[in-house]
């Protein structure tokens, strides 16, 4: 008695396709991070940047529609 044998060949995505994930998963941490968990440090040196506090507002007000807590 003999079993079938079956070969299967599956394509490994190329090595860019992994570093564009990585990239991506890298840009939604540090925006998480910069929206749920900084204090106002990143928009600190970005309003210090721009000139006004806009940045700092628009990740505050990203805080509270995502309903991580602030204040
Ligand atoms: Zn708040």
């Amino acid at each position: 008695m003999t079993t079938p044998s079956s070969t299967t060949t599956t394509a490994l995505p190329a090595a860019g396709a992994y570093a564009g994930l990585a990239a991506a998963v890298l840009l939604a941490f540090g925006l998480l991070f910069a929206v749920a968990f900084d204090q106002g440090q990143l928009a600190q040196l970005a309003q210090a940047a721009a000139g006004d506090s806009t940045v700092h507002e628009v990740f505050h007000d990203a805080r509270h529609m995502l309903g991580f807590p602030c204040h």
